[in-house]
C-alpha cells in the first residue's frame, strides 16, 4: 500500500511512502516519515496502488499515529480550498493549523477526563464519611449530589483546595469520569436573562428562520446595541439543537470580561478557547474539547477557524471589520472569509457583527448576498450616544499635544470625580526625535522608518525592526546641541498630564505597558475599581472594553491616517474612532467626545458627529467605484523582498514580464506598475509590491495561479516572495 502525506514544507505537492498497514480510514492521520535525513509529522491525504515513483526508491512510512480521530474529509477540503485560494502548499496549511503538540513526533497522552460523576458507592457512603467542618469538600460533594455530572472547570472555581478533594474522592472510588455528550449538557436555565428589546427579538426570529441552510448576516449594530447578547441566544440555541458554535472575536477582545460572560450564562458548558496566548498544552487541551465535542462553544482569535468542530451548526465573527482577522505572513488568510467559506460547506448559519462593518461586507449585504440587519438604538434604556465635538487645532493651538478645550474637560471630569480616556495611536514619547536647525532626523539603520523616542528607556527605538539605539547629544550632521521630540506618543501625553494635573491618577495603557503577562488585565481591574482617573492609550483601549464611570473621550492627532497612501486608511480611522467615541457615557452617564484636528471639515468627522456608518460608508463607496478600488474589484498583492536591492529590481522586472504576458489570455486583469512598499525597507530588506485587480474574482483567480506557477518556474532564490490575496495592507 502507498500512502501520499503531505509535510510542514514549502512545496505544493504530496509525497508518496510505503506503509503495508494503512487502511482509508488512516486518511486525515497523522504519521511519522522520513524526509531527507530529519523524520517529519506528516498528514496522510490519500491512499493509492501506484506511485510515481520507482517501487524500490519509495520510502517507507514510519508509524500512523492513531492516538486521536483523523481529520475528517470535510476538514481536508477545507485546507484545500485554503490552500488553493491563498496559493500556499496544502502541507504547510494543514500542519499549521494543527496544535504544536501533535506536530512532534510521538503520540500524545490519552487526554484526562473531564467531567466526572458521583458512582452508586459515592452516592451510598460519602454523606456519612465526611465531616461536617470539612466545608470543602461537603461542597464538592453537593455540587455533584445535585447535578449528574459535573465539569473540573466548575469544580476548580469552587474554592482553591476543591479539586484536592476530587482527586480523594477519585481513589475513594466514591467519583468516576463520565463522557459528556450532546444531550446531557445543562444551558444554565435558572441564569437571569435580559428581555429582549423588539429590534433584539426581530433580529434573532430572522437569523433562526433557517437554521438548517447556508446564509450570511451582516448584523449591524451601533456599540452597546446589545449585538453580544443576540450572539449569546443564538448559541443556545444552537447548542440546544445539538451542535457546536465557533465565535471568533479580535485579539483583543478576547479579555476575562468576555469569558465570564460567557462562563456565567453557560454554566454546564464546556467552552474551549483558542488564541495565542496559550501554551502548548493548553492549545492541545482546547483544541481536542473541540474535536471531541465536549466543548460546545469554541471561542477565539483567527487561528480558531481552523479548529475541527464535527457539531458546529451556528459560526459567529464579532467586529467582522477588525484587520486582525486577516493573517499577515505565511498563509495569508482573512479568518472571516474562511469562517463564511466554512458556513456554507456545512450548510449553516453564520453571523458577522459590527458597529463598523468592512465595506466588503456591507457591498454584499446592499447587493443582497448577505442578509442585512440593524440595531440602531442603545440597549440599555435612557443610554444615549455620546455627543461628539471636533476641536478646531488650528484655533487652539499647542505644544502639548492637548489642546486647551480638552484640558478644561479633562478638569470637569476629574472635580467630578469621573473618567477620562485620551486616544493616540503612537506609542512611545514622540515619532521622531530633530534637528530643527538642519532638519535631520534620527532614522532606523535597517529601515526606511524613522526611530521613536522612548523616554523612560531612555532609548530610541525602530517600531518596524525592534532595534534600539542611544539617543544622541547632537545632530550628526550639524553639531547642534538641542534635539528635540517631533510629535506626540502617549508617553509624552502622559508627561503632560501628569504635569497640568499632578494629583491626577494617570494610566496608560499601550503595547509598551502590557507587556507583562497580567498587565493588561490588572489594569482593566484598576480602571473598573475607579483607581485611575485618565487613561490614556492607544487602541488597545478603543475595542469592546465598559467603563462605567468613563464620561469623556479626547482624540489627539487623527488627522495623520486621513493623508496616507493606503486608500482603507479613513475606513478604517472611522471605525477606530467610532469605537473609542462607544466608551464614553456607556451606563447611565452621558459621554462627551472631543475630536482634536486640524481638518474639521472633512467628511469623517461630520459623519462621526452625526454617528452616521452609513453615511460615510456610502461616501466611501462611491469614491471606490469611481477609483476603481475593492469591494468593487479583487486584488491581489505579488509582495516580495531581499537584502539585495538589485535583486529586488529584477524580480520586480521579471515578475511585470510574466503578468503582461499573461494578460492575453486573461482579459480583464488590470496589471499596475511594480512599487516599492509603504515602508520600502524593514530589517536591511528593499520590498516592493505589484498589485493586479480583476472584476471578477474567479478570472483573478485563474490568473494567480498561472502567474505563481509561472514565478516558481525562475530561480528566484535571493527574493522572498508571496502572493497575498486579497491583501488588507498596500
Ligand atoms: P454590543 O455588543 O452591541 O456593543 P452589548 O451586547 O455589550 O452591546 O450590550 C450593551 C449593554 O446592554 C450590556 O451591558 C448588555 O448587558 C446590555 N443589554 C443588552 N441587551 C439588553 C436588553 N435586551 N435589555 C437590557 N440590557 C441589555
Ligand atoms: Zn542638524
Ligand atoms: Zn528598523
Amino acid at each position: 500500500m502507498i500512502i501520499q502525506v503531505v509535510l510542514d514544507v514549502p512545496l505544493n505537492r504530496a509525497f508518496d511512502y510505503r506503509c503495508d498497514d494503512a487502511t482509508k480510514a488512516d486518511i486525515g492521520r497523522r504519521v511519522l516519515v522520513p524526509f531527507g535525513q530529519r523524520k517529519l509529522i506528516g498528514i496522510v491525504v490519500a491512499l493509492v496502488n501506484e506511485s510515481s515513483v520507482e517501487t524500490s526508491k519509495l520510502r517507507r512510512a514510519e508509524e500512523i499515529l492513531r492516538d486521536i480521530a483523523s481529520c475528517s474529509a470535510e476538514e481536508i477540503a477545507l485546507f484545500q480550498f485554503c490552500s488553493q485560494y491563498y496559493l500556499h502548499p496544502l502541507g504547510e496549511v494543514m500542519l499549521n493549523a494543527l496544535p504544536p503538540l501533535l506536530r512532534r513526533p510521538k503520540p500524545i497522552a490519552p487526554p484526562a477526563p473531564t467531567h466526572y460523576a458521583l458512582s452508586s458507592g459515592g452516592r451510598a457512603e460519602a454523606e456519612a464519611a465526611i465531616p461536617a467542618r470539612a466545608r470543602v469538600a461537603r461542597d464538592v460533594l453537593h455540587l455533584l449530589q445535585h447535578n449528574d455530572t459535573a465539569s473540573v472547570e466548575t469544580i476548580r472555581a469552587m474554592a482553591p483546595g476543591a479539586i484536592k478533594h476530587l482527586k480523594s474522592f477519585i481513589a475513594q472510588g466514591w467519583v468516576v469520569p463520565v463522557k459528556i455528550s450532546a444531550h446531557n449538557i445543562s444551558l444554565g436555565n435558572d441564569v437571569q436573562l435580559p428581555s429582549l428589546n423588539n429590534d433584539q427579538a426581530q433580529v434573532i426570529e430572522k437569523i433562526s428562520a433557517n437554521t438548517n441552510k447556508f446564509h450570511v448576516t451582516l448584523l449591524h449594530g451601533i456599540t452597546g446595541s446589545g449585538k453580544t447578547e443576540i450572539y449569546l441566544r443564538l448559541i443556545a440555541d444552537a447548542i440546544a439543537r445539538g451542535g457546536q458554535a465557533l465565535v471568533l472575536v479580535p485579539e483583543i477582545n478576547l479579555t476575562p470580561q468576555l469569558d465570564n460572560i460567557f462562563r456565567t450564562r453557560f454554566p454546564g458548558v464546556t467552552i474551549a478557547s483558542l488564541h495565542s496566548h496559550l501554551n502548548d498544552s493548553e492549545r492541545l487541551h482546547h483544541w481536542l474539547a473541540a474535536k471531541t465535542g465536549e466543548a460546545r462553544i469554541i471561542i477565539g482569535t483567527r487561528l480558531a477557524v481552523f479548529a475541527p468542530i464535527p457539531d458546529v451548526n451556528l459560526i459567529v465573527v464579532d467586529e467582522e471589520h477588525d484587520g486582525s482577522f486577516k493573517q499577515q505572513d505565511g498563509l495569508r488568510y482573512s479568518a472571516r472569509d474562511v469562517a463564511v467559506f466554512r458556513a456554507s460547506q456545512r450548510g449553516i448559519p453564520i453571523v458577522l457583527g459590527s458597529a463598523t462593518p468592512s465595506l466588503e461586507s456591507w457591498h454584499n449585504a446592499q447587493s443582497g448576498r448577505y442578509q442585512l440587519l440593524q440595531l440602531n438604538q442603545r440597549a440599555i434604556q435612557d443610554a444615549v450616544l455620546p455627543n461628539i465635538h471636533l476641536i478646531d487645532m488650528r484655533r487652539d493651538k499647542t505644544q502639548s499635544g492637548i489642546g486647551d478645550a480638552l484640558l478644561r474637560a479633562i478638569q470637569i471630569r476629574l472635580e467630578k470625580k469621573q473618567q477620562s480616556l485620551l486616544f493616540i495611536n503612537r506609542r512611545g514619547y514622540a515619532p521622531a526625535l530633530m534637528c530643527h536647525h538642519c532638519g535631520w532626523a534620527a532614522g532606523c539603520k535597517r529601515c526606511s522608518g524613522k526611530l521613536v523616542l522612548h523616554l523612560r528607556s531612555k532609548k530610541l527605538r525602530c517600531h518596524l525592526c525592534g532595534s534600539e539605539s542611544r539617543i544622541p547629544t547632537a545632530c550628526p550632521d550639524c553639531g547642534n546641541v538641542e534635539l528635540r521630540p517631533a510629535g506626540h506618543g502617549t508617553q509624552r501625553i502622559e508627561a503632560t498630564l501628569a504635569e497640568r494635573f499632578p494629583d491626577a491618577r494617570i494610566l496608560r495603557v499601550d503595547r509598551d505597558s502590557t507587556r507583562n503577562k497580567h498587565a493588561m488585565r490588572d489594569m482593566l481591574t484598576q480602571i473598573h475599581a475607579g483607581e485611575a482617573d485618565i487613561l490614556v492609550g492607544t487602541q488597545m483601549l478603543a475595542k469592546g472594553h465598559d467603563f462605567p464611570n468613563l464620561t469623556l473621550v479626547g482624540v489627539i492627532n487623527a488627522d495623520g491616517a486621513l493623508y496616507s497612501s493606503d486608500f482603507r486608511a479613513g475606513e478604517k480611522l472611522f471605525s477606530q474612532l467610532m469605537q473609542v467615541s462607544g466608551r464614553a457615557g456607556r451606563a447611565d452617564l452621558a459621554g462627551e467626545v472631543l475630536v482634536q484636528t486640524e481638518i474639521p471639515d472633512h467628511p469623517l468627522y461630520g459623519a462621526l458627529m452625526r454617528h452616521s456608518f452609513t453615511g460615510y460608508a456610502d461616501a466611501l463607496m462611491q469614491e471606490r467605484k469611481s477609483a476603481g478600488f475593492p469591494p468593487y474589484v479583487y486584488q491581489i498583492l505579488l509582495r516580495f523582498e531581499s537584502v539585495n536591492a538589485n535583486a529586488v529590481e529584477d524580480f520586480a522586472a521579471l515578475a511585470t514580464k510574466l503578468a503582461r504576458e499573461l494578460r492575453a489570455a486573461h482579459p480583464g486583469i488590470t496589471v499596475y506598475d511594480a512599487v516599492p512598499a509603504a515602508i520600502a525597507r524593514v530589517a536591511g530588506k528593499e520590498r516592493m509590491h505589484l498589485l493586479a485587480q480583476c472584476a471578477s474574482r474567479a478570472k483573478l483567480q485563474k490568473f494567480s495561479n498561472a502567474w505563481h506557477a509561472a514565478l516558481s518556474e525562475h530561480n528566484t532564490k535571493n527574493v522572498r516572495w508571496a502572493i497575498d490575496v486579497d491583501p488588507l495592507d498596500i
